[in-house]
């Protein structure tokens, strides 16, 4: 089986190769002849982004597409970034920026409680159908860790006493949001 995902981000591509293990064929869209294609995210939801990122991929006949968007949910901001958690910062997607930003609008901020989501889009034939995961946790105070990319040194996910930067990328897979994410797309490979 030859699975599309529709993004070139290379720290995406590795987590989700060490998840589906080396039975399927896993290409970027770069791979499959889509470098070009570059969907404008400019959803209101995390399901709509998702859609919008495998409806500009055709693939051949017997492909699976995937997409998948991801945010932050921090409570005490309610919900931001959420959606925009990419371009929290500013068009140029600079995850330092972010984490800058996060941590000043979090200065007073008690309630340290927050959740990541991710929602994947899968195009499968003439089906198309979304999953989710969703990991809850705390945003510390500052950063920890050199793993990882994104809000990762801010993340500690709830019952572990380490952010997402302190772990190896096995461990984070195991309880993050895109592992449970993956883990729902992979049972309904079978399913469907
Ligand atoms: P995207 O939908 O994967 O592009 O992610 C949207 C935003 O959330 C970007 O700023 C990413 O850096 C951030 N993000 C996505 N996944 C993770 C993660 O697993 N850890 C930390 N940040 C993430």
């Amino acid at each position: 089986m030859r699975i599309i995902v529709s993004t070139d981000n290379v720290n995406k591509l590795r987590e989700i190769r060490e998840l589906l293990g080396d039975d399927v064929e896993l290409l970027t869209k770069s791979d499959a002849g889509y470098g070009d294609v570059h969907p404008i995210e400019d959803g209101e939801t995390l399901e709509e982004n998702a859609l919008i990122k495998v409806e500009s991929i055709e693939g051949d006949e017997g492909d699976v597409v995937i997409g998948d968007d991801t945010g932050l949910f921090v409570n005490a901001l309610d919900g931001r970034p959420g959606v925009h958690s990419a371009r929290y910062a500013g068009e140029e997607h600079d995850d330092a920026a972010n984490r800058a930003l996060l941590l000043k609008e979090m200065e007073d901020t008690i309630d340290r409680s927050a959740y990541f989501k991710t929602v994947i889009a899968v195009k499968r034939g003439d089906a198309v159908y979304t999953v989710e995961g969703v990991c809850p946790g705390q945003i510390l105070m500052g950063e920890k860790g050199e793993n990882g990319f994104g809000y990762d040194p801010l993340f500690v996910p709830e019952g572990y006493d380490e952010t997402f930067a302190e772990m190896t990328e096995e461990e984070k897979n195991k309880i993050s949001h895109r592992g449970r994410a993956l883990r729902a797309f992979i049972d309904s490979l079978e399913l469907k």
